[in-house]
Formats: C-alpha cells, sequence, structure tokens
C-alpha cells in the first residue's frame, strides 16, 4: 500500500493510522519532502520503483493526496528561492511534477487501484469537468468561463451572479454593479474568471468511494463562501436520484473516489459546483459525524488483501 502526499499532512497520518490499524503496511512516498529528502529511482522497467530504498514495484493500491509539485502548491514554501531564481526553481519543480506523475503513469498503466488516478486529472478543470456532468445530463449551474468583458456584462443581465477563480486562490463572491465597470473588467486581461449563475440555497458536501454515497452532509452558514465563515454541518439522507447522480459524476470524470460539492438553486434542486479529486474529509468527518477515513482505509485495505 502506498500513501503519496507529505508525511506531515493530516490526511496522509489519518489513513496511514487507519491502515496500520487494519494491519495493512503502508508506505509513504513524501513528496513534500522530494527531492530534498525523499529518494526515488526509477529504471526503463514499468515496475522498477525505488523508494528510500524499498522496492515498491506494483503497489496493491494508492491513496494519492498530493504531489506538492508546484511553488503555489499547499505546504510548499518556495517563496525564498522563486525570489532568487524564479526560472531555476520554476524548471526544477517541473521536473519533479514529470517524475513523480510519471510514476503514477506507471501505477496506473500496471492496473494498480489509484485513489484517483492521474488519467482522470485532464478532466478535472472546471470548465471541462462541469461541461461533462452537463453533457452526461447532470444538473449544473449556468456558468461562463471568460476573459472578456462583453460577455461578463450580457451574463450578468440574466439575474444574481456570482464570480470566483477557475483553478483557486480566492474566494466566491457576489458580482455586484461596481464590478461592471471599465476599470474593474480591465482585471480580466491579466487572467479569465468564472461567472455563474447565483445559487441562494443550501451547501452539500457528498462523499462517493467506489461507486456508493459513503457520507452526505449540509453546511449551514450565513455568508456566500462558507469556508469564510463558521459553519454548522450536519448528516443528510440524500434523496435516491441525487445519490445515484452523485455516484454518476464520479463515474462521468473517471474517479475510484470524490467529494462532491453541491448547492441549491432556487428551486432547491442540487445543482454540482465541482469535484474534487483530493477532497479533504477529517474536519467533515469531526463535524459532521461522517466516517470518510475509516471507509477509505478500509477500501484501501480491500486490496491488500484481495
Ligand atoms: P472550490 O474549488 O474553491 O471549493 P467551489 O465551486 O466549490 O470551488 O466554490 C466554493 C464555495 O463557494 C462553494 O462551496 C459555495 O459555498 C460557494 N459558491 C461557489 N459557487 C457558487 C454559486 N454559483 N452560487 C453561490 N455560491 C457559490
Ligand atoms: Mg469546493
Ligand atoms: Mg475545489
Amino acid at each position: 500500500m502506498v500513501l503519496v502526499g507529505s508525511r506531515a499532512d493530516a490526511h496522509v497520518q489519518e489513513v496511514a493510522r487507519r491502515l496500520h490499524a487494519e494491519d495493512v503496511d503502508a508506505l509513504v512516498v513524501d513528496t513534500l519532502a522530494f527531492p530534498e529528502e525523499t529518494r526515488l529511482s526509477l529504471t526503463e522497467d514499468l515496475a522498477g520503483i525505488v523508494v528510500d530504498g524499498r522496492e515498491v514495484g506494483r503497489p496493491a493500491a494508492v491513496y494519492v493526496r498530493g504531489l506538492h509539485a508546484h511553488p503555489l502548491a499547499a505546504k510548499v514554501e518556495a517563496h525564498d528561492a522563486m525570489d532568487a531564481d524564479w526560472r531555476t526553481t520554476l524548471t526544477a519543480f517541473r521536473e519533479k511534477s514529470a517524475l513523480l506523475l510519471g510514476v503514477l503513469g506507471r501505477w496506473e498503466r500496471l492496473g494498480v487501484p489509484l485513489y484517483n488516478p492521474p488519467s482522470a486529472d485532464w478532466g478535472m478543470h472546471k470548465p471541462a469537468q462541469l461541461a461533462a456532468l452537463q453533457a452526461a445530463g447532470l444538473p449544473v449551474p449556468r456558468t461562463l468561463w471568460t476573459n472578456d468583458a462583453e460577455a461578463v456584462r450580457r451574463f450578468a443581465r440574466s439575474g444574481r451572479v456570482a464570480y470566483k477563480p477557475i483553478a483557486g486562490g480566492a474566494a466566491t463572491q457576489e458580482l455586484c454593479e461596481d464590478d461592471l465597470t471599465e476599470e474593474r473588467l480591465a482585471a480580466l486581461a491579466a487572467a479569465p474568471v468564472t461567472f455563474q449563475e447565483l445559487l441562494p440555497g443550501e451547501d452539500l458536501r457528498v462523499y462517493v468511494l467506489d461507486g456508493a454515497v459513503i457520507a452526505s452532509l449540509r453546511v449551514v452558514s450565513a455568508s456566500l463562501d462558507f469556508r469564510q465563515h463558521e459553519a454548522r454541518i450536519e448528516p443528510v439522507t440524500l434523496p435516491p436520484d441525487i445519490a445515484s447522480a452523485c455516484v454518476k459524476a464520479c463515474e462521468v470524470l473517471g474517479l475510484r473516489w470524490t467529494g462532491l460539492d453541491l448547492k441549491r438553486d432556487g428551486d432547491g434542486v442540487p445543482r454540482f459546483l465541482e469535484l474534487n479529486g483530493s477532497a479533504m474529509f477529517l474536519g467533515f468527518d469531526a463535524r459532521g459525524g461522517s466516517d470518510v477515513a475509516g471507509q477509505l482505509a478500509r477500501a484501501l485495505a480491500r486490496h491488500a488483501r484481495d
């Protein structure tokens, strides 16, 4: 069993602890400590993979928490290195990323169950992801990803609009009149933005694992982006059609497991905001009483016993 991520990451630690309790041996490929400490060697053989002196070859299953292979990635401290020499630093990160993705790509080719497989990555960018869900008949909010100011003005005529980053780095906000001025919209020349029908209803977080819903929670909060403020998290029972829509969404995107964000529209219909390829779950487990950690660890452990 292999866990890919930082040894200091709480999710990696919890999954490792649970696997240990299941009597399954888990090796952490510490991607945050790579290449400074973690030693990785690959030969031309698909299974020729040695991590910190241990032959890993073809593991029974892999939990992919994170590669930490970009200066902007969580926990990465590249500020000084970027200031000193951004080009060399970015090049080094690209080399690191290429090797780590190469390892994951080998495991996928070898048929190793990956939670989640790297082949799903290209379809996970939100403009591709939401359109794929909509094409599969699943409900998504009306959305515009653009850097075209005129297109934003037209989109804003249709009702309340939320805007947010395409990849991340800022919170969701409601678009207001002042955002539609020439000066403000000129910012679109620096980066494109997501504009989306504002969904006024309740936030849902649903976990799907190996084709089944394993937890569903609702987030009760006063603010638009629930991460900005304290919120109450409670378990909910999903109507069967919504549960199966979540399972289908996970399948459409080629994921083995995911944490989905849905939000209800004005008519109370939950619409898909996103599926996360490496969803956090410890906070939801602690506050909402779910056991995503346990179910994920048991799913991994089953592969080790097969
Ligand atoms: P992220 O990847 O940053 O989590 P999300 O699309 O899940 O991106 O948005 C974060 C949160 O912002 C959502 O969980 C929701 O609370 C709020 N939000 C996002 N989009 C909308 C929207 N269209 N209408 C209302 N709230 C939204
Ligand atoms: Mg989200
Ligand atoms: Mg997300």
